[in-house]
């Protein structure tokens, strides 16, 4: 069960997101509400996030890939994801997740990019996968 964290690029995400076993986790923290998001993204502040990883693992049940991202993809996103990757390889029962990833240059890359985002207010966030 050997999991290493590895990157997306904004374009693979758009055509891997299409897979409904694909989950989109933002790790931002408050900038998510004054900003937008990537439609359909779970979010679970980083701040937050080692106490969170239970109710996580909850909310991505039957997917098999989570791509995990911030503002920029540096230091709160991969970092998240790598706490996530410790927390399953020390669970006991397999979890159904087989990859972790980061998105490249994280949220801001994929707005600047063009990409659609969301901007609703509802949690977790109901939009359309992009
Ligand atoms: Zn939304």
């Amino acid at each position: 069960m050997a999991r290493s964290l590895s990157y997306i690029a904004p374009s693979q995400l758009i055509s891997m997101s299409r897979n409904p076993r694909v989950a989109i986790v933002d790790v931002r923290d408050e900038e998510r509400s004054y900003d937008a998001h990537i439609a359909g993204s779970h979010h679970y502040a980083s701040d937050t996030f080692s106490e969170k990883i239970p109710d996580l693992l909850q909310a991505v049940k039957g997917k098999d890939t989570l791509v995990f991202h911030c503002a920029l993809s540096k230091v709160r996103g991969p970092s998240c994801a790598r706490m996530f990757l410790d927390y399953l390889s020390e669970m006991k029962e397999d979890a159904g997740i087989s990859k972790v990833m980061v998105l490249e240059r994280g949220f801001n890359g994929w707005q600047a990019s063009g990409r659609p985002v969301c901007r609703c207010t509802e949690m977790p966030c109901k939009g359309e996968s992009p």
